[in-house]
């Protein structure tokens, strides 16, 4: 454990009512102030048919419009950042966005289309369905999605690198600590890396009870390290008691292995930001 680390309170990957999170904007800036964070970015998921229960709309003016007027009321309190999950299968743009995350939650086929995060009977419906039952075939497949989709939409940051791993408890698709995994989540970190999206660390897994890991695993991140890409903090948070939740430890850890800096969000741009005070 690095002595000094310090507690880092920017986190642009955050979900209101306008998609699937369960508060408003209002509500989320609200406790995000109250527990002293200072920036938050509202990423709400782009418009999806898949998803058209939990996603923005085709036009984008009433949400930014939103954002900013919240910007504007709370400016010198908390700094509002207007930002939008992407889906790498149905890329939403605006020049008023500040920032995109883009992230891959599901792979199409022309028959259907298999949900990656949903729940694991949606995973095991489509596992079954388009991979033999494989869990190592959509490995390989997700990857060479996320390998392809990082270079060609350049977002600024990639959501949840390997949300593959979401409800693969004890290994009971595949087996995360095998050399084929790792080899097919490195080349796509590769990938990812060289075109200069930076990471995200997500911590959401921690705030949702679910796995006690980080996404990225520890592999990556250290690959990530050796290569000299970048890293941010976020939570993706689907309620405000999330925001920034678990940072403490998801900065130890970074520091722990190795990494003297992170990209934080400040004043309209990414700065990077040391680790330790
Ligand atoms: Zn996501
Ligand atoms: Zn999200």
């Amino acid at each position: 454990m690095i002595a000094g680390v310090k507690m880092i309170k920017a986190d642009l990957h955050t979900h209101t009512v306008r998609s699937d999170g369960n508060s408003s904007a209002e509500q989320a800036v609200l406790q995000a102030a109250e527990k002293g964070v200072s920036v938050l970015g509202f990423s709400d998921h782009c418009y999806t048919p898949w998803y058209d229960w939990g996603s923005l709309g085709k036009d984008l003016s009433t949400y930014i419009e939103e954002n900013t007027s919240l910007a504007d009321r709370f400016a010198g309190i908390i700094e509002i950042v207007c930002g939008i999950e992407n889906e790498f299968d149905c890329w939403q743009e605006d020049s008023r966005l500040q920032y995109r995350i883009g992230s891959r939650h599901s792979i199409g086929f022309p028959d259907g289309r298999i949900l990656i995060d949903e729940s694991p009977v949606f995973l095991e419906e489509g596992l079954s369905k388009w991979y033999g039952g494989s869990g190592m075939a959509l490995v390989r497949d997700y990857y060479r999605h996320i390998a392809e989709d990082v270079p060609k939409f350049a977002p600024d940051i990639i959501g949840h690198f390997d949300l593959v791993r979401k409800f693969n408890l004890s290994g009971r698709y595949f087996d995360e600590n095998c050399s084929a995994y790792r080899k097919a989540a490195l080349e796509a970190a590769e990938a990812a890396g060289d075109s200069g999206a930076i990471f995200e660390v997500s911590t959401v897994n921690l705030n949702r009870k679910r796995r006690h890991i980080l996404f990225p695993a520890d592999f990556i991140l250290k690959f990530i390290l050796e290569k000299g890409y970048q890293v941010t903090l976020s939570s993706d948070a689907h309620d405000p008691s999330h925001i920034c939740g678990h940072f403490g430890y998801a900065s130890s850890h970074l520091a722990d292995l190795g990494f003297r800096s992170i990209m934080v969000w400040k004043n309209g741009s990414f700065n990077d930001v040391s680790l330790t005070d």
